[in-house]
């Protein structure tokens, strides 16, 4: 059984980046699933890199690969998470896992060598009973909260902005843009430029 709470298609405060390190990850689940980002332009455009930038004005270009002439499919990804996500949600094989959308966990405990958890749909909230769960909730995740005492450190807590802009025009082609701040972080994803490039 898979729950979320939200109902998809869904969005997500994100940079929308799949980089580098995403498609071997892709490559090992399912290469079809490349071919598949490659094939619908309309959702994912192909990103090569990464341009952080100062705010004085410089800035630094990271390629996810410098060997562009051996591949097949961009190094990269760009899509925004409310396309993305639901991409990833229709690859459940449903005669696999019952997935549950709307179901929000409200909380969770053990009892001996079974975890009860306890699921809110609309008003009902019910239980189930599992001797293995598996804890993907985000940061706000009830599971690590209650099972290790996770919770958000001051001292060590860092936080993003995400913002689009329509209407920019810039010389460098399709990388995402990571404007770095006094003790801030903004991701300036490339999708709301798509437009004006
Ligand atoms: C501004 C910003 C920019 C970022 N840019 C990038 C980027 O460009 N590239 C990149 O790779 N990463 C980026 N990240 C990081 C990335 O968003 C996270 O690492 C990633 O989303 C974590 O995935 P996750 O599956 O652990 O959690 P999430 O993506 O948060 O997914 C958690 C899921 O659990 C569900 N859920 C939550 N609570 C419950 C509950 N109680 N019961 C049932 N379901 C629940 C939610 O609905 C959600 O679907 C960025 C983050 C921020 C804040």
């Amino acid at each position: 059984m898979i729950f979320d709470k939200a109902v998809f298609p869904r969005d997500k405060i994100c940079g929308d980046a799949l980089s580098g390190k995403v498609m071997p990850v892709f490559r090992k689940l399912d290469p079809a699933l490349i071919d598949h980002l490659a094939i619908d332009k309309e959702h994912f455009i192909g990103s090569y890199g990464i341009k952080f930038a100062a705010p004085n004005g410089k800035s630094i270009d990271i390629p996810f690969n410098k060997d562009l002439g051996s591949l097949k499919t961009p190094p990269g990804f760009i899509s925004k998470r409310i396309d993305f996500d639901n991409f990833m949600v229709g690859q459940i094989d449903k005669s696999v896992a019952d997935f549950r959308q709307g179901h929000e966990l409200v909380a969770i405990r053990k009892q001996g060598e079974t975890n009860i958890l306890s699921i809110k749909y609309g008003e009902e909230i019910y239980e189930v009973e599992t001797p293995l769960v598996i804890a993907s909730e985000g940061d706000r995740s009830v599971i690590s909260k209650t099972y290790s005492g996770f919770g958000m450190e001051p001292d060590h807590y860092c936080g993003g902005i995400r913002a689009y802009y329509s209407g920019v025009t810039l010389g460098f082609s399709l990388y995402l843009m990571v404007v770095l701040m006094l003790e801030r972080e903004c991701f300036h994803p490339p999708l709301a430029r798509r437009k004006s490039i």
